[in-house]
């Protein structure tokens, strides 16, 4: 007979590794499956320096290898899994994974959200090297130094706008004439002196792969066909993010951009009433702050709720 799992926690981003801490210090032996991802967007950034707790900052792959110590020492396990498809009003919980099926009697999903890419190899090969997906992670890095940001919507005049404190230049390249960003969000940006607009333009290569480290943009304007050389020493990508959250569709209730509706901080609902057993945490759930701290706060949150359910069913 199949084991029934006390808690599966579904990724191990900040959020999926807090409430892994929080659900094996209570003892429910959770299980974490790893997924496309491990260990979320920190592992793909640098130094953080906000984290609470590490005055001169730390590595972020270096704090979720820590969570991930801190976990597994109060008895949480991991697994390399991606989740098929998931029965969420089975008793127990049923998830069809690429390990297995695995049966749970409460599931913590914190399967964060994903950072859209351009896709280009060039791009792929320099994250972390002067390729960012996050201004407030990595902007430090560009004091006095002139960068590109790409995107037409508030995240990229948000991304420019905010990039500014460092850069000498922030060069803002758009696909098409037209910006999606709200009129108020456009109006600073192109007010701003630091910032350069540069519509109908795409990015064709990220020129730096063999000094491993971005030295400049190939682009071409949409147009005239024309193509040309911008030299940067970073690129920002603020083309929005997608939340891991499509699998549960037609069981969760999820807004109009995909993210998981919560209540009660950390309960999920479908058709507004709340789902037993079933919790979301970190960025599956939060459009507005995406720190990793509140991504670890609601992650506790979680673990803290599975627990008091599990008591009150007798387990
Ligand atoms: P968004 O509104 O969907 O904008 C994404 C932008 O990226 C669009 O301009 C899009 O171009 C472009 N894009 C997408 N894929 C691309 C690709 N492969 N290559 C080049 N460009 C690409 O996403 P968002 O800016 O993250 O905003 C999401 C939501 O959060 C919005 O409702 C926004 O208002 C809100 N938000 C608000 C604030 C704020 O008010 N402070 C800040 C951030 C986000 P097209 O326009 O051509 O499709």
């Amino acid at each position: 007979m199949t084991e029934i799992s006390d808690t599966v926690i579904l990724g191990s981003g900040c959020a999926g590794l807090t409430a892994a801490i929080y659900a094996a210090r209570a003892g429910l032996q959770p299980l974490v499956l790893e997924g496309h991802e491990p260990g979320g967007q920190l592992s793909m950034t640098t130094l953080v320096e906000n984290f609470p707790g590490w005055p001169e900052g730390i590595q972020g792959p270096e704090l979720i290898e820590n969570m991930k110590k801190q976990a597994a020492r109060f008895g949480a396990s991991f697994q390399v899994a991606h989740l098929n498809a998931a029965e969420l009003a089975a008793r127990p919980i049923r998830l069809a994974t690429s390990a297995g099926e695995i049966l749970t009697r409460t599931l913590i999903v914190a399967s964060g959200a994903s950072a859209r890419w351009l896709g280009l190899p060039s791009e792929q090969a320099l994250i972390g090297h002067g390729v960012s997906s996050c201004a407030t992670c990595d902007g430090f890095f560009f004091r006095g130094r002139e960068i590109a940001v790409v995107g037409g919507g508030d995240s990229a005049m948000e991304e420019a706008l905010f990039l500014t404190r460092f850069a000498s230049k922030v060069t803002l390249l758009h696909r098409r004439e037209g910006f999606r960003a709200s009129k108020i969000m456009l109006e600073r940006a192109i007010a701003h002196p630091k910032i350069v607009l540069r519509p109908n333009t795409v990015v064709e290569e990220v020129l730096g792969v063999d000094e491993h480290a971005v030295k400049g943009l190939r682009l071409k304007d949409v147009k005239t066909g024309e193509s040309s050389e911008l030299a940067v020493s970073g690129l920002f990508l603020g083309i929005g993010h997608e939340p891991n959250a499509k699998m549960f569709a037609g069981q969760i209730d999820l807004d109009a951009e995909g993210y998981i509706k919560t209540t009660g901080n950390v309960l999920t609902t479908w058709n507004g009433v709340v789902v037993p057993g079933v919790f979301a945490c970190g960025d599956v759930q939060d459009r507005r702050y995406r720190q990793a701290i509140t991504a670890a706060g609601s992650g506790c949150m979680a673990a803290l709720e599975a627990e008091k359910f599990l008591e009150a069913e007798g387990h």
